[in-house]
């Protein structure tokens, strides 16, 4: 039985109890009569944390504004710390979110790792340009870091989209305050630890906890936050980009997605069946990468959704931190409803369920969050399924006859975050990669999102990109320098001024 954790705020260098006083008691999501972690209302320490990153800031702590190299270290010592920490780490993950432990132990600890690596690695070549100018004189291009970054992030991914929005800021030498789910806090105090440990100054990195609006909000709204990067709803995503103009910050967000698997009859049916089967429920399908929508070509329609379905039928849902377990409980009771809503609207739309559907009820499952990985077949495009980001382990099948017919159904939601393409024919596959409307495609696999991947949506999926060399110009500003190294007779422009 794990020990009830108290999850404090992290300012300027160190765990401190929240003004408030108060505690958000966090429930188990595999047992919900079991409470596992008091979590900090820092609505009140928000200030004082955007303080301590601005100050930091400000006076160049410890020098990391203007040493990369100190930055680098610090981001490679994190890494290893991180690895050598796995385990734990990964349990702490695990036990909050209901992601099973091969999940966080395979994939989300050692990706962050990796982010933190392949960020240190570009900490000391943010390199500027410069030119002697025809007139003889330096014309330079300066990238300076832009300030405070407050991260805010969301409960399914919690410490693997913190470090993807950290890491390239810390690297540029910004100074950061994070805001990670009230659900899912843990992970954010324990990399504090790790950068204070890695030997980030004071007030480089800091973490409140608490409520959406009310710390979330409050950080959108403070006057010394230079940016902001959201990972989250597209509701949330848009409130946040309306309140982030008011003080004209900079905004990356990184949304919703519906993302479609398109499977075509020259594919390779047995690989396409494991990712699809992996795109859906992979993180319980709590995930805005999820291939949620299969595609697939009415040829091979009926051959396909069989595969998947018997591969389904063999997931095993079960408790988080079981290594057997495939899909973990959904994250709260309140995730568990909605996505149930979601069922039930498929039998009110006359939707066919070809497998799951129920929520699991029956002993070990009694007092946690569990359902039935589902299949739900024949979804027209009007379908609410089809159209609505359901975040939870429900996949639907729709058929197509051609190419263009595969597009357009692909393209037919508000969101464009990422796609699947199966087919043998690589002209193929690269032409509708090029038609689909999403930021990130996969050609004949699934879900493959190392740190040199580009990530961020199309449409309402998003704004800006995480990963890749491209996220550290997110918390870069450019500035021109210009030097008069000649000290000639001056421009005729000037002399006419002068007189
Ligand atoms: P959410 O939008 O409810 O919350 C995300 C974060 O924002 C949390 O820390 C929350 O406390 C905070 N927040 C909520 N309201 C706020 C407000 N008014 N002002 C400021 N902060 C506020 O999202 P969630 O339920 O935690 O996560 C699930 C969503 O995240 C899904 O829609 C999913 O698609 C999306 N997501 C997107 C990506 C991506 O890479 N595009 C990755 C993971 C999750």
């Amino acid at each position: 039985m794990e020990p009830v954790l108290r999850i404090n705020l992290f300012i300027e260098g160190q765990e401190v109890e929240p003004s408030s006083g108060s505690y958000i008691p966090r429930t188990d999501p595999g047992d919900e009569s079991r409470t596992i972690g008091l979590v900090a209302d820092g609505s009140r320490d928000v200030g004082a944390a955007v303080d301590a990153a601005r100050r930091a800031f400000d006076n160049n702590a410890g020098g990391w504004v203007s040493d990369y190299r100190l930055r680098a270290r610090v981001l490679f010592k994190a890494a290893e710390l991180i690895r050598e920490d796995l385990e734990r780490l990964a349990r702490l993950e695990s036990l909050f979110s209901g992601k099973t432990i091969r999940t966080s132990r395979t994939s989300d600890i050692p990706r962050a790792a990796e982010i933190m690596e392949f960020y240190a690695g570009l900490a000391d070549k943010v390199l500027g340009t410069g030119q002697i100018h025809r007139t003889g004189d330096l014309v330079a291009v300066v990238k300076q870091p832009v300030g405070v970054v407050a991260a805010i992030t969301p409960w399914n991914f919690p410490f693997l989209i913190l470090c993807r929005q950290v890491a390239p800021a810390l690297a540029a030498g910004c100074t950061v305050v994070a805001k990670p789910s009230s659900l899912t806090s843990a992970s954010a105090v324990e990399l504090a630890k790790i950068l204070s440990m890695a030997g980030a100054p004071k007030g480089v990195f800091n973490v409140v906890t608490g409520g959406g609006e009310t710390v979330g909000g409050a950080l959108i709204a403070n006057e010394k936050v230079d940016a902001i990067n959201f990972t989250g709803e597209t509701t949330t995503g848009k409130w946040i980009l309306e309140r982030a103009s008011r003080t004209l910050k900079r905004v990356v967000l990184e949304l919703g997605g519906k993302n479609p698997n398109i499977v075509f009859d020259d594919a390779d049916l047995e690989r396409a069946a494991n990712a699809v089967t992996y795109g859906a429920y992979a993180n319980n399908g709590e995930s805005c990468a999820a291939g949620s929508r299969l595609l697939v070509h009415s040829r091979v329609k009926e051959k396909l959704v069989r595969a998947v379905v018997e591969r389904v039928s063999r997931l095993r849902v079960g408790y988080q931190l079981e290594e057997s377990s495939d899909v973990g409980p959904l994250v709260s009771r309140g995730q568990l409803e909605k996505v149930m809503e979601y069922v039930a609207a498929a039998e009110s739309e006359g939707l066919k369920v070809a497998y799951g559907g129920n929520r699991l009820t029956d002993g070990i499952y009694s007092r946690g969050n569990y359902m039935q990985p589902t299949v739900v077949d024949d979804v027209p495009p009007e379908s609410k399924l089809f159209q609505e980001e359901i975040f939870g382990p429900v996949l639907t099948v729709t058929e197509f006859s051609d190419e263009d017919e595969a597009v357009r159904l692909a393209n037919q939601t508000v969101y464009g975050l990422a796609a699947g393409v199966w087919s043998s024919d690589l002209g193929k596959a690269l032409r509708v990669a090029e038609r689909v409307k999403a930021g990130a495609v996969w050609i004949n696999t699934y879900y493959t999102l190392p740190v040199e991947m580009p990530w961020g949506g199309f449409k309402q999926s998003g704004i800006g990109r995480n990963n890749t060399v491209l996220a550290i110009e997110h918390y870069l500003e450019i500035k021109g320098i210009y030097l008069d190294s000649q000290h000639g007779p001056m421009r005729p422009y000037y002399r006419i001024v002068l007189g």
